[in-house]
Parts: structure tokens; C-alpha cells; sequence
């Protein structure tokens, strides 16, 4: 099974999480979706890469909503020996004193144009460990700082390590966010120089070595969303990583910061969309950071009747994404507007069997997915309850929202709560449907079924932002807030509509702009003008679709990060 994969060497994409399927739940929102995405491009352009991430046997967690919207987490066990096949290979790690054993699993991604990735999955529940440290790869984002710390050394330092042991060549370690930092230090004890040949004085760390092997991407826009390890824990749990002197010079004086240790060792480090990069930038001065812009997976993201509609007016667009420039030429209105009424009719349809809502096949749909959390702002859109009435009684919409909170986001599930009771507040007014447990097949569902995708976060914390991208392949026009992707995908009138200007956020200023954009401009166009709003559609194609695309994005990778 392995055999097949080393005998090339091979980019190393490590990532904390990963949504490989529907139905394997170790992801938990867009940065595991992005890794899936990623690796599922590699597969179809033939990449020679291999995904190592934590098989979080008991998940992140099942969502359900209890009466008055309050979230209720579930456990989400699944099996891997159902998916992946078990390796042979362990390796030690020294944790808390103690060894550790780490095996794991292979799974093989098949790409729908017959590429295959392997993907290890890390796994400690082995016998040879003591219970509590069988659970180290258990929960996604569970536990408390010291099961962090554990979980991000079995994926960095581990991970290294297994892919060695497997018999992997990998020519460059490429990190998806801060999570698997330490592999970096690995690295630089495997190529410390013997002592016999270091001067006084000298170093034993071979550092430009190391650099040239990493590539970083970073994700949050936040200081405060970075991992942070205190060096008491560090000196507890993980002593033998490099002695303390070089690891404060690299990771920071007061504490293991994870993004610090990972920007001195990487070579290429990128943020995941021009404005993040720039943002980046100011968040950490004196470091090289470029921009390369997120993008999402062309068949995956696209619904059947799109499929098939571009299969025939747009042979090749499978691979090469970008052909789907022509589409505004080449699709004809009626056959857009046929393979979006399949979408809607889905997604009605789906409502319908999960809530019991049945909603109004005439009017059009807002739809808003993705983590919920404070800076997202689920509850924009509900801030003037009578206004948003008003709009609605002239030009009837209703809205389809989904999202998981952390289960320890007390702000985040409050905000579900909220968006229940203004689900009540409006019944016969404005259907609001709440999909419980969002997942990939409830996004696609979702973003190839409503009439507008809706993305109100607070700037600059959206650092890219997909799902508005996963919407433009079925033809769907965004109308959001200029943050990450949309910054450069937005052409009022022709891709969508902004919501807010560029400057800093203001919950009032960007609600107003949200309303008086649905009032003025997007809602009249939709009951009045049925050519001009379908002429939008196949503008996001068009000049959305055939850029932010995840082939787009790893021949980046290649050419820019990986080929240097
Ligand atoms: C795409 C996706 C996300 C990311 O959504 P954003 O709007 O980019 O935050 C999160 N969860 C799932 C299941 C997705 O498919």
C-alpha cells in the first residue's frame, strides 16, 4: 500500500486538522477544509505530496440544538481501520517524562481524476501507552493547554519522525498554521552538527539548513489567536526539545509562541490572502511575508447540475480551473438558471428533512455557514429586527444559517441561541432554517443551493474566508463584507455586492450598508430583473470561480514556496 508513494520524494503538509470527507470528522471549519482541498488539488495536478495529521478517533464534536437553541455536543467516534489501513512503523517520543509510543494510519485520497495522496493519520491509542496517553490523539481542539502541548509534539516532533521511519523521502516541510511548529525543531536536532566538528563557541544548529527544508502558512490575523506554550509547561512536558537558550531566541523570550518559532525557521512563509499577508506583516515585523490568496476545490465545491453544465460548455475546466473565464460567453442563461433551481430544489428539500421548515420556493435565499463565533457576526443581519421586516414585506427573503461553536466559545453558542430566538420572533414572517452539525455535505448543499451567500465578519479578522469562494462554482453571488478573499474578488454589481467599506469595522455603519445594499440594490434586481441577476451569477463564475480555485493556489505553492 505504502510502497507505491516512496519512491519519489515528497512535499510534507503538516496540518492539526483535516476533512478528507464527509463522513470522518477530523476538522472542525475552514482550515481543515482548506487542507482537504489542498491535497485533493495535489491529487488531481499530481504533486508528489503526503498530508500528516492526528486521527482524532473521538472527533471534534456532533452538534445537536436542544429546544431553545442551545448547542449540545456529542461525541463523533469514528473508525479508521473502516477507512485507512493500520502502519507498521511506531516511533518513540519523550513526553512528560515518559515514552510514548506513536503509530498510525494510512489513508489513501483518490482524486475523481484518479490522482492518489497518502495521508498519515497519527494515532497513540496503542497498548504500549499508559491510558491517559492512548488519549493524546483522540479529541480535535479538546482539552486543556498541556493536551495541546502533547497533541502539537506528537504532530510536529512525531510526525517527523514516522514519516523517517516509513521510509519517506520528503525534500519540504510545508506547515498549515502554527500547530505543527515543532517539527521545525525536530529538524534541527536531526541535522545539528556532530560535536566533534563545532569551534568554541559555534552553534550546533544548522539553521539555514532547516529553513530551506520549511515553508509556514499562517492563518489568524490576531495576536492573541496564536498558540502559546508557558516555559514552565514546555520545561515539564517537553524538556528535550533544544536547549531553553535557542528555544527562547526562536520561539520568544516570555513563551513557546508557536507562530514565532515557525516564521524563524521557515524560508517562505505566506498569509492566505493579500490583505492577511499585509496584515501579517504588521503583526510581526522584520519578517518576509507573501501573499498567497486561499482557493477552493473545483469538483468538489461544485454541484452535479454545474458540473454537468460545464462538462459540456466547458470541457477541461475540471483542470484547469481557469478556463471557466469564458463562462459568461459560453453558458447559456437558461441552462445557469436550470442547474441553480436543481441546487435550491436540494437544499429546500434538506431543510425540510432536517428541521421540518418548509420554505418558499419563490422567494430567494440568504445563506450564512461557517464557525460560529463572535468576530463572524451571525447576528449582523438580525441588529434592526424592524427594518429587516420592512425590506422583507417589500422584497420577501428567507435565510438558511448553519455553524458549530467550540464547546468552549460560551459567546459563540450564545450567538445560536440568538439567531434561534430570531428565528421564533420572525416565524411567518422571514423563515430562518438552522442546519444542525455543519459539515461538508451540508456546505455543499448549502452553497449551491441559496440565492446569496452572505459573509459579515468583523475586518480585519477574516483572514480569507472559502466557503464564499465554494458558492461562486455554483453560480452564486456573495454579499459581504471587504475582508480576505473578497477584497479581491468583489466588482460591485459584477461578482456581488460589498457590504461596508474598507476601513474599520462598526457594527451599525456595516449593518446599515447590509440593509441598504439588500433594499437598493440586490433584492430589486432579483424580483425585477431576472437577465441582470443571472448575469451576476456568471460574473462570480466567471471572474470568481476561475481564479479562487485550489489548483490556482497549489501551482502557487509549487512554483513559489516549495520549487525555490
Ligand atoms: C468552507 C467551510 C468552512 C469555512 O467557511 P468560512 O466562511 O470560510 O469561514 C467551515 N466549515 C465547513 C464545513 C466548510 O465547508
Amino acid at each position: 500500500m505504502l510502497d507505491e508513494f516512496l519512491h519519489e520524494p515528497r512535499i510534507a503538509y503538516f496540518s492539526m486538522e483535516i476533512a478528507l470527507q464527509s463522513d470522518i470528522p477530523t476538522y472542525s471549519g475552514g482550515l481543515g477544509v482548506l487542507a482537504g482541498d489542498t491535497m485533493r488539488s495535489a491529487a488531481d495536478l499530481e504533486l508528489p505530496m503526503v498530508a500528516v495529521t492526528l486521527v482524532s478517533r473521538q472527533g471534534y464534536f456532533r452538534q445537536r440544538i436542544v429546544d431553545d437553541g442551545r448547542q449540545v455536543e456529542e461525541p463523533d467516534p469514528w473508525q479508521p481501520e473502516h477507512f485507512a489501513t493500520p502502519l507498521e512503523a511506531k516511533i518513540a517520543l519523550p513526553i512528560e517524562g515518559r515514552t510514548v509510543w506513536v503509530g498510525g494510519w494510512l489513508y489513501v485520497l483518490r482524486g475523481h481524476m484518479n490522482g492518489r495522496q497518502p495521508v498519515i493519520l497519527l494515532d497513540t491509542d496503542l497498548e504500549e501507552n499508559s491510558a491517559e496517553d492512548r488519549a493524546i490523539t483522540h479529541h480535535l481542539y479538546g482539552g486543556d493547554l498541556a493536551y495541546r502541548l502533547k497533541q502539537e509534539m506528537v504532530l510536529g516532533m512525531g510526525g517527523v519522525r514516522l514519516l523517517q521511519a516509513l521510509g519517506f523521502s520528503i525534500r519540504q516541510y510545508h506547515m498549515n498554521e502554527g500547530h505543527s511548529a515543532l517539527l521545525a525543531l525536530e529538524l534541527l536536532r536531526r541535522y545539528a552538527y556532530p560535536p566533534e566538528e563545532l569551534r568554541p563557541g559555534e552553534s550546533r544548529y544548522n539553521l539555514p539548513r532547516v529553513r530551506e527544508l520549511c515553508a509556514f502558512t499562517t492563518h489568524t490575523p490576531v495576536e492573541a489567536g496564536h498558540d502559546r506554550f508557558p516555559y514552565g509547561l514546555v520545561h515539564r512536558i517537553a524538556d528535550e526539545l533544544v536547549d531553553l537558550a535557542t528555544l527562547k531566541q526562536l520561539a520568544g523570550e516570555d513563551a513557546l509562541n508557536m507562530t514565532r518559532l515557525a516564521l524563524n525557521l521557515s524560508e517562505y512563509v505566506n498569509g492566505v490572502a493579500k490583505r492577511h499577508a499585509e496584515v501579517s506583516r504588521t503583526l510581526f515585523p522584520g519578517y518576509l511575508v507573501h501573499a498567497i490568496t486561499n482557493g477552493v476545490h473545483p469538483f468538489t465545491w461544485t454541484s452535479e447540475p454545474f458540473r454537468r453544465l460545464y462538462d459540456e460548455r466547458v470541457p477541461g475546466w475540471c483542470h484547469e480551473p481557469e478556463l471557466l473565464i469564458r463562462a459568461d460567453c459560453c453558458l447559456p442563461d437558461a441552462q445557469v438558471w436550470e442547474a441553480h433551481e436543481q441546487g435550491r430544489k436540494a437544499l429546500l428539500e434538506r431543510v425540510q428533512a432536517t428541521t421540518g421548515l418548509q420554505l418558499d420556493p419563490q422567494r430567494p435565499i440568504l445563506g450564512f455557514a461557517r464557525r460560529m463565533t463572535a468576530y463572524k457576526r451571525p447576528d449582523l443581519l438580525f441588529s434592526d429586527i424592524e427594518r429587516l421586516r420592512a425590506l422583507s414585506a417589500r422584497h420577501p427573503i428567507q435565510i438558511v444559517m448553519a455553524g458549530k461553536a467550540h464547546p468552549r466559545d460560551e459567546a459563540g453558542k450564545q450567538l445560536i441561541e440568538q439567531i434561534h430566538r430570531h428565528q421564533r420572533e420572525l416565524a411567518g414572517e422571514i423563515p430562518v432554517a438552522f442546519l444542525p452539525n455543519y459539515d461538508l455535505a451540508t456546505a455543499q448543499c448549502l452553497v449551491a443551493g441559496v440565492d446569496i451567500w452572505l459573509n459579515t465578519p468583523l475586518r480585519p479578522l477574516e483572514a480569507s474566508g472559502t466557503s464564499g469562494m465554494k458558492a461562486t462554482f455554483n453560480g452564486v453571488p456573495n454579499l459581504s463584507v471587504l475582508d480576505g478573499w473578497w477584497i479581491e474578488g468583489c466588482i460591485e454589481d459584477v461578482t456581488g455586492w460589498a457590504v461596508g467599506d474598507s476601513g474599520t469595522s462598526n457594527n451599525d455603519d456595516d449593518a446599515a450598508s447590509l440593509y441598504e445594499k439588500l433594499e437598493q440594490k440586490v433584492l430589486p434586481l432579483y424580483y425585477g430583473n431576472r437577465d441582470g441577476w443571472i448575469r451576476v451569477m456568471k460574473g462570480a463564475i466567471t471572474k470568481n470561480a476561475a481564479y479562487f480555485n485550489s489548483h490556482r493556489m497549489m501551482r502557487r505553492y509549487a512554483t513559489e514556496a516549495y520549487i525555490r
